[in-house]
């Protein structure tokens, strides 16, 4: 072991709310946090913005309804479908088309990687392009004056008194602390709670690396989605066949290699075989691993299958599963919490649920909705001056749907 000496860091400053990671999930967060007053800073370790969604490729919102022909999340994530179509840059199925099992329908739908799970029928579910994501996100921000820090790491806090102090970071610049009221941990992984000694779980899984191709020829096609792009498919490459532990950077390295490996010569089959690709290029590939799980945080109330349709009266999101109809799960804000830290709330991905939950709560739409129920509930937290676990969630709900969420209930 080698003892690295205690040291003075410089202090950035003191925000309201801070924001740890800007994938779907910590963008809704310091939105809705920045949208109720709070002054909102937000950290990003890579140079974009929007983690899988956006770098990771995954350019489907599943799914945004029921199943059963009702949308369940709306406010942020429904916002960003709004400006994402006024730019031409998204692809969705219109409301009176949801839960149709109409074979060309569902054809036409499962073209564009919208339609999933059994019987087959079509969802509220969104095909967008990253770019325009990510500058509806920039734009967004700025608006709301979030203060967006690229480039920067999160590297660990500082307790007192049962809360995060201190947050560490680190970039070209060096350590440097931020001392913020409230802390949203929205980095996926939960470097966060696990820093603040917050429980949780982790598991190891198989990467996924998607990539796009250029200059395909139309006619049928194997298992590609249509982008918006004409001659342009998505091709949902995994996942690999070994499972690796998604926060070590030596399993990582390898899954990128091996990934990228596979990719390309699942291209190369592509190209030998099918005629629409014969004149094909690939054009990019995503530039985050696809990771479907890691660490999720086991905190005040871990969301399970058998909660399934059931209410909670601290709900504060709702989301329907992608590949299956009818099964809706209200998400208690107790799943955002944990009793080891006072001020701090987590979104996205790395929320408290079983794995089986994961699969519907670690949707894009979902994660959006938790982010923004997060960045809300610590805004309200910070101005009231107030611990998480001990704010007015009645207060966070009234703030949600006033903002045009869907908190259940
Ligand atoms: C193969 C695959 C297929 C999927 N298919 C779909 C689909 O079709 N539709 C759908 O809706 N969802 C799908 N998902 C799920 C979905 O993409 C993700 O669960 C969701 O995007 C997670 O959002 P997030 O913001 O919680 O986390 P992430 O997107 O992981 O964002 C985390 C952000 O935090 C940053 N970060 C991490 N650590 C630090 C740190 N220490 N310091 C600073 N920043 C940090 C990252 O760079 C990133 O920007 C899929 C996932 C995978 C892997």
């Amino acid at each position: 072991m080698w003892h690295e000496p205690a040291r003075e860091v410089p202090v950035l400053g003191r925000p309201d709310v801070l924001v740890v990671g800007a994938g779907a999930a910590g963008v809704a967060a310091a939105l809705a946090a920045a949208r109720r007053g709070a002054d909102t800073w937000l950290i990003e370790r890579s140079s974009s913005i929007g983690g899988l969604a956006t770098v990771g490729l995954i350019n489907l919102l599943l799914t945004l309804d029921d199943g059963a022909g009702h949308q369940v999340v709306a406010g942020l994530c429904q916002e960003f479908v709004d400006r994402l179509a006024a730019l031409g840059r998204c692809r969705f199925p219109p409301k009176e088309q949801w839960n149709s099992e109409d074979a060309e329908l569902v054809a036409r739908w499962r073209g564009s990687g919208l339609v999933w799970g059994a019987p087959e029928s079509v969802r509220y579910s969104v095909a967008f392009d990253p770019d325009a994501f990510v500058d509806v996100a920039i734009a967004a921000l700025r608006h709301s004056r979030v203060r967006l820090r690229m480039h920067t790491s999160f590297a660990g806090v500082g307790l007192a008194d049962g809360a995060i102090a201190a947050v560490l970071v680190e970039s070209k610049k060096g350590r440097e602390a931020i001392l913020p009221r409230a802390v949203v941990d929205a980095s996926g992984d939960g470097d966060v709670f696990v820093a603040a000694g917050a429980d949780y779980e982790q598991v190891k899984i198989p990467p996924h690396l998607w990539f796009r191709v250029g200059g395909v020829d139309g006619g049928p096609r194997g298992f590609v989605f249509d982008t918006l792009d004409p001659g342009r498919v998505l091709v949902p490459w995994g996942p690999h066949a070994e499972r690796v532990d998604p926060c070590d950077p030596d399993d990582l390295t390898r899954a990128e290699l091996a990934c990228r490996e596979g990719a390309a010569a699942a291209f190369a089959d592509l190209r030998a075989s099918d005629p629409a690709f014969a004149r094909a290029w690939l054009d990019d590939y995503a530039r985050m691993l696809g990771i479907t799980e890691s660490r999720r945080l086991v905190g005040d109330h871990v969301l399970t299958k058998e909660e399934g349709d059931f209410r909670f009266a601290d709900a504060i999101a709702r989301t329907g599963h992608w590949t299956k109809r009818g099964v809706v799960y209200e998400i208690p804000y107790r799943c955002l919490t944990t009793p080891a830290v006072a001020n701090l709330l987590v979104a996205g991905r790395c929320i408290s649920t079983t794995r089986y939950v994961h699969q519907a709560t670690k949707e894009i739409p979902a994660a959006m909705a938790t982010g923004e129920a997060a960045g809300t509930a610590a805004a309200i937290a910070a101005a009231a001056g107030t611990g998480v676990r001990t704010v007015d969630v009645d207060e966070v709900r009234v703030a949600l749907r006033a903002a045009g969420a869907d908190v259940g209930g």
